[in-house]
């Protein structure tokens, strides 16, 4: 507003989402959050900042913003009239603030951007701030924050506006290279280059609650296409659902689930110094097979009891502050693979899992924990962070495959279970897995390639389903219990195998008669195993990896065979 509009125009304000009469200043109590409906009013880019930092911890860059109009554009006014109306009216030299501040006291380098000017949109002098502010957080090695507010590309200065996106994110590109994370909160609305650069291209991508983020607006896709679009259409929640978003947040709880990132993001491993040494398995938590003497059918039919905890159960009492992240950033969000960011006594870690469920609606909603290509691409993402943060990964297996249907054989689940496979044997940070349950085929090994493999007395690991095993080699499935028998998919055998490290005892007489008791189980052998991976230099980590699935090749036959 300004000083001239009328006394009633600045006391009150309509609210865009149901037009309700706001007291201004309730409604900025409120974060403009309309409290009637919890529409999300849009903010500058100095509102953003007081709402989203430690107060008083704000900095600014110098901005220095350099003057540009490399074409000399004019529509029906020279750009540089528009570029000085846009200064008058915001009281900002460009459509980017940068700066350095806190955010729950951990430092951060921000770049918050101003619809207001020129629509937020991208041009040299955008790019080469936001470029200035990832520089700044590369030397010193605190994360950039990016919260974005744009229709794109500024087209008044041609092409070389379209160049930023590759500015941006080739200073984002060296980030990651370095590992110093990189945050991007989605605000409304940010469309075109802004959108197709560092808005998703960041290691974690936050949307706020009403942001709609897209590559082409409404009105072109309208246009083009000559259709209605379906209700929510690019809407966060939309978002969500289809896998572009890690989360959507509330803007009341934006600052404390960025200081929750930052935190885990700066608790990460720092590689350990001095001589590599060989990676020995933790004393006092030698393999403790007991379940042998129990028919292999009978665990077969414990490690499938719908009151074993599931991978939720772990993350609520084993690990503490969960922050689930979502999404492929290819299309999809697969409810079967939960991950995110945990911490395990006080030290951050990703968790990723196969999630089931207790009910049979539970286990509908979750497809039995059958992950589709898009959960095995979230999964790898995850480990992937996991690695540029500095993160040890723990896995929780527990699927009976890999989901067979024929959406899967499209999106490339064969591959998908490849790729996860091929990046766990060398991802640079160690990586912990237990077979909390069913540990089905390649589902199961697409999370279980890792530094130790854990067990749970009672889950089995095997090549196929001993129904579908009973199916293919005996004369029909009713020949289950003798196929789980002759699989040899019990945690004694695994054992033996060597394809386990540690059994983690459950509760007399099985898991799900004591869920709490079997969570402290699994949380105690994590940590016991976990630890001593901790001081091991990266490349000797990684090798001893290897080298544990290097021996199960033709040498171990033998081996094998006296085991039986
Ligand atoms: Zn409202």
């Amino acid at each position: 507003m300004t000083a001239t509009a009328p006394r009633d125009e600045q006391l009150w304000s309509r609210c865009g989402g149901c037009a309700s009469l706001l007291y201004r200043k309730r409604l900025r109590r409120n974060l403009d959050v309309c409290p009637e409906c919890g529409a999300h009013a849009r903010l500058d880019a100095p509102a953003r900042l007081a709402q989203l930092v430690d107060p008083g911890s704000f900095t600014a860059l110098p901005d220095g913003a350099p003057e540009v109009d490399p074409i000399g554009f004019v529509d029906v006014l020279p750009y540089p009239h528009r570029l000085t109306a846009a200064r008058t009216g915001t009281g900002l030299a460009e459509a980017v603030v940068c700066g350095t501040a806190a955010v729950g006291n951990r430092p951060c380098v921000l770049a918050v951007m101003d619809f207001r000017f020129l629509g937020g949109s991208l041009g040299c002098a955008v790019g080469e701030l936001i470029t200035r502010a990832a520089e700044r957080a590369l030397a010193d090695r605190v994360p950039l924050v990016v919260v974005t507010a744009s229709g794109g590309a500024r087209m008044q200065e041609g092409v070389l506006s379209l160049m930023q996106m590759a500015t941006v994110s080739q200073a984002v590109a060296a980030l990651r290279e370095a590992g110093v994370p990189s945050v991007s909160v989605l605000t409304d609305p940010t469309y075109g280059g802004v959108a197709a650069s560092f808005a998703t291209n960041t290691d974690v991508v936050l949307a706020e609650s009403g942001a709609r983020m897209g590559f082409a607006g409404p009105r072109v896709i309208r246009q083009v296409t000559g259709r209605d679009l379906p209700d929510g259409f690019q809407t966060a929640e939309f978002l969500l659902r289809h896998g572009q978003v890690d989360m959507v947040v509330p803007r009341h709880a934006l600052r404390g689930r960025l200081a929750a990132l930052l935190a885990a993001a700066a608790g990460g491993r720092r590689p350990a110094p001095g001589v590599p040494r060989p990676v020995r398995p933790p004393a006092g938590a030698p393999p403790t097979p007991t379940g042998g003497e129990r028919d292999a059918w009978e665990t077969v039919r414990l490690a499938r009891h719908p009151g074993r905890p599931t991978t939720l159960d772990y993350l609520e009492s084993a690990f503490d502050g969960f922050v689930e992240l979502h999404g492929d950033r290819l299309g999809a969000d697969c409810p079967a693979v939960v991950g995110g960011l945990a911490e395990l006594a006080g030290r951050p870690v990703m968790v990723i899992g196969h999630q089931k469920g207790h009910t049979t609606a539970e286990l509908m909603a979750r497809n039995f924990g059958m992950a589709s290509p898009a959960g095995h691409r979230k999964a790898l993402r995850l480990m992937r962070l996991a690695a540029r943060w500095g993160l040890p990964v723990v896995t929780l297996v527990d699927t009976p495959g890999a989901d067979p249907g024929v959406g899967a054989e499209q999106q490339g689940q064969a591959a998908a279970i490849a790729e996860n496979i091929l990046t766990l044997t060398t991802l640079p940070t160690p990586v912990v897995a237990v077979v909390t349950g069913e540990g089905g085929s390649g589902g199961a090994l697409a999370l279980a390639v890792a530094d130790r493999v854990l067990m749970l007395e009672h889950a089995v690991y095997s090549v196929i389903s001993p129904e579908g095993c009973a199916a293919i080699l005996w004369p029909d499935r009713s020949a289950a219990p003798q196929a789980a028998r002759a699989l040899r998919l019990t945690s004694a055998d695994l054992c033996r195998f060597g394809v386990v490290d540690a059994v983690v005892p459950e509760p007399v007489p099985a898991a799900h008669h004591d869920p709490a008791a079997t969570v402290r189980a699994v949380r105690e052998a994590v940590l016991a195993h976990l630890l001593p991976l901790l001081d091991v230099p990266t490349a000797a980590l990684v090798r001893s990896r290897r080298h544990r699935f290097r021996r199960f090749g033709a040498a171990r036959l033998g081996v094998r065979a006296g085991a039986r």
